[in-house]
């Protein structure tokens, strides 16, 4: 999908935000939900999306939503850091299919890095178990101030 063309509701994220979906959540409240990627790069990938806006991608995105969910990241990440522990922090987010992006609702990845492990590749990875991710999201939320 290129960058240009309409929001289309019925994607993968409108309809968790929406409760039509399940996701394994570690974080929501009126303007953003954080959930665990199910096909995880690495142990503690998580998204934040909003739910407000109709938004595909940050170039079409409200600021004052931008500003609120990139808030509501950088809380997560932080609350990943304490949990996990990890070397590192990555923050990522993609515009159009030709850069990657694969789900057309606004959103932002937070995957933990150890030095030690190698990152599995974007829409690469295999479905997680639903019971460790549930067990993660527990430890991640248990952080989140
Ligand atoms: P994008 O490629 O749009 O930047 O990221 C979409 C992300 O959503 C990918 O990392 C993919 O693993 C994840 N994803 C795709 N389908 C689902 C789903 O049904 N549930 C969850 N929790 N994550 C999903």
């Amino acid at each position: 999908m290129s960058l240009d063309g309409p929001y289309n509701d019925q994607n993968i994220f409108a309809k968790i935000v929406r409760g039509e979906m399940p996701a394994v959540k570690l974080y929501e409240d009126r303007d953003v939900l954080a959930f665990m990627d199910v096909f995880p790069q690495a142990r503690g990938h998580c998204l934040v999306v909003s739910k407000t806006s109709k938004a595909r991608n940050l170039l079409e995105v409200e600021p004052d939503v931008l500003c609120t969910v990139m808030a509501d990241v950088q809380r997560v990440a932080r609350a990943v850091v304490a949990a996990l522990n990890p070397d590192g922090v990555i923050i990522t987010q993609f515009n159009g299919s030709a850069a990657g992006q694969t789900v057309f609702h606004l959103h932002v990845h937070i995957i933990p890095r150890w030095a030690d492990q190698p990152m599995k590749g974007h829409s690469h990875g295999k479905m997680a178990d639903l019971d460790e991710l549930k067990v993660l999201a527990e430890q991640i939320a248990a952080q989140i101030t």
